[in-house]
């Protein structure tokens, strides 16, 4: 089982070459590091110099689109749905601030992205969370199409990009995406290694026991069919001290169950980022690296 981390905020070389190395010497076999739009257009040297280091450590390195266009995950803001709103998705009427898969502008953003990603010496994409909603969308460019069914096409257009380049694509599905529509697309696709969720205890209420099981269970019958990588998401922030030894055990049961990555979100408990940050950011690290 390869253990990953992700890795955000700073940007400062000298203090994440101390970082890379604390990741290192907890046994990290790959990192994904966040990139976001404001990453794209103020910090390209930076994320240059944070791949070469990332590498240098035999790091596996993963790029992900952290709330590019608010279409995947991540909690930065973004420039393209502010400079663009009518390139953005609208369900009934409403505009909304996520960017519409069937938008070119979009597109070439995505583009650039990946291409300067690819350039920089990634090893592979990490889709975080993408938005494929059921609904219709009236937007200019749409005038009606599904953008579940637009989502999709999107993101095997994305896959194509790097597969084309010889490198590795993963997604992460939320637990509720783990739908069989969604799952035989990704599965059975050649453009996708690796197929992932997030069974983070935040999502549930009192039954993260019954859902983590259930969303395990529903990736390895896929993986048993379709021969890929699985991966799972490991909450490693906003958890309480008493939540803490959650994740020793989630993390056994993984192992146990023959998971090929497991994956935590975040460094250092997130102690970057207070919204995010763990009770005992340190503790929570503590914990995580000795884990193997
Ligand atoms: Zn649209």
């Amino acid at each position: 089982m390869k253990k990953g981390i992700s890795y955000f905020g700073t940007r400062d070389l000298r203090w994440v070459k101390k970082d890379l190395d604390e990741i290192k010497r907890a046994k990290f076999s790959y990192i994904i590091h966040t990139f976001s739009e404001e990453d794209l257009r103020y910090y390209r040297q930076n994320l240059k110099e944070i791949i070469y280091e990332s590498k240098k450590r035999n790091l596996e390195v993963f790029f992900d689109p952290w709330g590019v266009g608010k279409y995947f995950g991540g909690e930065p803001p973004s420039f393209f749905t502010s400079e663009y709103p009518e390139e953005c998705i609208v369900i009934k009427n409403k505009r909304k601030p996520v960017a519409c898969p069937n938008s070119k502008k979009f597109r070439n953003l995505l583009k650039e992205w990946s291409l300067f990603s690819i350039e920089t010496g990634a090893d592979g994409i990490f889709m975080d969370e993408p938005k494929l909603i059921d609904e219709k969308c009236l937007c200019k460019n749409c005038k009606g199409k599904n953008l579940k069914d637009s989502g999709i096409k999107l993101l095997k257009w994305i896959a194509e990009l790097w597969k084309k380049e010889n490198k590795k694509v993963s997604i992460c599905l939320l637990p509720y995406s783990l739908k069989k529509d969604f799952l035989e697309i990704f599965f059975k696709s050649k453009n996708f290694d690796i197929i992932g969720t997030d069974p983070y205890p935040v999502l549930f209420n009192k039954n993260f026991d019954r859902e983590s099981k259930n969303a395990i269970s529903i990736l390895k019958d896929y993986r048993g069919k379709y021969k890929k990588e699985i991966e799972i998401w490991i909450q490693a922030f906003k958890l309480k001290k008493k939540e803490e030894n959650y994740i020793k055990k989630f993390y056994e049961f993984c192992k146990k169950e023959k998971i090929d990555r497991v994956s935590f979100w975040a460094f250092m408990g997130c102690y970057e980022m207070g919204h995010l940050r763990c009770e005992r950011p340190f503790k929570v690290w503590e914990i995580i690296k000795k884990l193997y």
